[in-house]
């Protein structure tokens, strides 16, 4: 019979929901949408309605073609409806 040791280890890596890159990257998204929302006097790019929380960044170029999400002229702000059929109806973010 074999008994579980009552060894004890510390946990060495600690759990860490959002890395600091991550961070960074959230706190230029945000100074980002601001920027936009101040290009764009707050109103969607497409429709012209003013955008409230309901907003989504949308990337012209995707990232995956080769499109920097952290450049202003690559971004544009959308209200969601607008957002929505930018992307169709298979809308996967981005
Ligand atoms: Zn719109
Ligand atoms: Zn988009």
């Amino acid at each position: 019979m074999t008994k579980m040791g009552a060894k004890r280890t510390t946990p060495r890596k600690k759990i860490n929901p959002m890395s600091a890159e991550k961070r960074r990257e959230l706190v230029r998204e945000r100074e980002l949408i601001a920027k936009l929302l101040v290009k764009q006097k707050g109103k969607c790019a497409r429709c012209s309605k003013p955008l409230g929380w309901a907003s989504a960044k949308h990337e012209i170029t995707f990232r995956s073609h080769g499109g920097d999400p952290t450049d202003e002229d690559n971004c544009i702000l959308l209200c969601l409806e607008c957002h929505m059929k930018e992307h169709g109806i298979n809308y996967k973010g981005g």
